[in-house]
């Protein structure tokens, strides 16, 4: 149907596929998506603003959904932002907001989950966050603590059209607590870490022959433009090259 974009993505060395809303509802694939998996095999690296799991985990969770993808190919916000933490800060003292599955990463990348005193402070999908964390949190930047946030978004779609609360929300409260002046660090999509993370993974060096096919203008289409990669929106919107990933596919089903 979408001949031009076809032909990018056949062309492409690797080709970038944002998860929620493109490849995957939930844990439940769109359509296409395992078609264009297993067309590409590895060429398709999926990157994530999610901050609550790991690849893994996640790949398990789609797994069972019916999309198989390996966790190697699989680059998420949380796991990466937990990764150049312990690498811009080795051993540092971290207080996490955020999943036990990130937790359990921190510690195992040598840095030291604290409450009190840390040296930076960590926003992902904190399911637990409470005044008395945002009190901590305060405090924290107050001495000077360094900010990092997995992803700016502020909600994700849920079941039945719900907002689910995103790190982004979260950020927004620190953020009025924040002294003046304290500016995080932003992991995910739109900033270029998540994309320069997914293109390292693949091996490519050159952002423009890669492309990245997403579902959101401002975060998936923003962020690829700006590092010179080309991108291709599908769903709703009226710029969207395709309804879904199904349209994007040659009506033979044919994968060169
Ligand atoms: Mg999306």
């Amino acid at each position: 149907m979408s001949l031009l974009a076809w032909d990018r993505i056949r062309a492409a060395e690797v080709v970038l596929a944002d998860l929620d809303g493109c490849l995957a509802t939930g844990n439940a694939p769109l359509p296409g998506a395992a078609e264009l998996a297993g067309a590409l095999g590895e060429r398709l690296v999926v990157v994530s603003n999610n901050s609550t799991e790991d690849a893994p985990q996640l790949a398990a969770q789609l797994r069972a959904g019916g999309l198989a993808l390996a966790p190697g190919r699989i680059v998420l916000a949380g796991e990466l932002a937990v990764q150049l933490v312990a690498e811009r800060w080795p051993g540092a003292r971290l207080l996490l907001a955020g999943s036990a599955t990130l937790a359990a990463r921190a510690r195992a990348a040598g840095l030291q989950l604290t409450q009190q005193d840390p040296e930076v402070v960590l926003l992902c999908r904190d399911l637990t966050f409470s005044y008395a964390r945002l009190q901590r949190i305060a405090g924290a930047l107050k001495e000077g603590a360094a900010l990092v946030a997995a992803n700016p978004d502020l909600t994700h779609p849920g079941a039945d059209g719900v907002p689910v609360p995103e790190t982004g929300a979260l950020l927004a409260a620190v953020r009025a607590v924040a002294p003046t002046g304290c500016e995080p660090l932003v992991v995910g999509k739109p900033e270029p870490l998540l994309f320069r993370a997914a293109l390292a993974r693949a091996g490519v060096r050159d952002a423009a022959r890669a492309v990245m096919i997403g579902d959101n203008p401002a975060t998936d289409i923003a962020g690829a433009t700006a590092l010179g990669m080309p991108a291709i929106l599908i769903g709703a919107a009226p710029a969207a090259a395709a309804p879904d990933l199904a349209a994007l596919l040659p009506a033979t089903g044919a994968a060169a």
